[in-house]
């Protein structure tokens, strides 16, 4: 049987090799006290808006042990999602096809990796339970997070899926990131269209993200001015972040845009059909914003009242 240490080192070469573009290993212990206090506060004040899902399974969410019986070990990783070509109006992250899909089914590969040396059991996640993934990437090592509240991997920006395999091995662990590397810049804050990334905090309440892909009610009166173009997202908190200026394109096949999305132009989407919706979408990240919401989305944004 492998000894740990080249156990470590075959998963890592196994997560370079089907596809992801950083991994790192925590063990699996509770969340520290600091992160829970400032998650309770921050939901306690309702920044997390209409997310409840947020409020639901704390005990899972702030300790993983609860969430995967048995698991010893935390293996994170980040696939890059930087566009080639980005379609307007769709945040960057949803350009291909459903990024969970393509994350779960590479970390399903690592897991059957990982028993052919080693009898192991794990459950794979990205985005889809209550795990704090940011601070687990934080702890095994792959970056710090910014003011603009995202994962950054040092000399490869911010443009990442992040997911998770929770598995009942030990393993030798990665350093928790401990520096951050934002310095005196605020250029994610000062560009904030909505004013939602404040230097004393974040409120998703009002930011675009949120209120395009998750708030089903009502848009805020001219918030099409503050979307441009954007009717799916908002990435310019991202954009204008001096990390990301060593981002490289993605080439993960089911994250390139259809071509069919390549083809929409403003008045394409203006006039979108339900079934045409259903062609551009199915197997999207998008379809978590239903024709409805999305159509809401394109009639508010300021692009489509030219
Ligand atoms: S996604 Fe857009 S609205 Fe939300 S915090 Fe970032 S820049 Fe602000
Ligand atoms: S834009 Fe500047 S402050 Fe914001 S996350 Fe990037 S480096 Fe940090």
């Amino acid at each position: 049987m492998m000894e740990r240490k080249e156990l470590t080192l075959f998963i890592k070469s196994e997560a370079a090799r089907v596809g992801f573009d950083a991994c790192g290993i925590a063990k699996a212990t509770a969340v520290d006290e600091e992160t829970v206090a400032f998650i309770e506060g921050w939901t306690k004040e309702g920044k997390h808006g209409t997310m409840h899902y947020l409020e639901r399974n704390c005990e899972k969410r702030y300790d993983p042990t609860l969430l995967v019986e048995g698991c010893r070990s935390i293996i994170v990783v980040a696939l890059n999602y930087t566009p080639k070509r980005a379609i307007e109006g769709i945040s960057n992250y949803a350009q291909g096809s459903d990024y969970h899909k393509a994350v779960k089914e590479r970390l399903y590969m690592l897991l059957k990796s990982i028993n052919e040396k080693i009898p192991c059991q794990g459950r794979a996640f990205c985005d889809s339970a209550p795990v704090l993934e940011r601070y687990w990437a934080v702890q095994s090592g792959l970056g710090w997070i910014g003011r603009n509240r995202q994962l950054i991997i040092p000399g490869k920006g911010s443009c990442f899926f992040i997911g998770e395999l929770i598995v009942d091995i030990e393993l030798e662990y990665d350093e928790p990131y401990r520096q951050s590397h934002c310095g005196n810049c605020n250029k994610c804050i000062d560009n904030c269209p909505t004013g939602a990334l404040k230097r004393e905090g974040f409120d998703a309440r009002e930011c675009l993200s949120y209120l395009t892909i998750e708030y089903r009610g009502e848009l805020p009166e001219n918030i099409g001015e503050k979307m441009g173009n954007c009717f799916y997202g908002c990435d310019r908190c991202q954009a204008v972040c001096p990390h990301n200026r060593f981002a490289t394109p993605n080439d993960t096949a089911e994250l390139q845009p259809k071509p069919e999305l390549i083809r929409m132009n403003a008045e394409k989407w203006r006039t979108l059909t339900k079934e045409q919706y259903n062609v551009l979408f199915s197997g999207s990240a998008v379809e978590r914003c239903g024709y409805e919401q999305l159509m809401r989305n394109i009639k508010e944004c300021k692009d489509s009242k030219k």
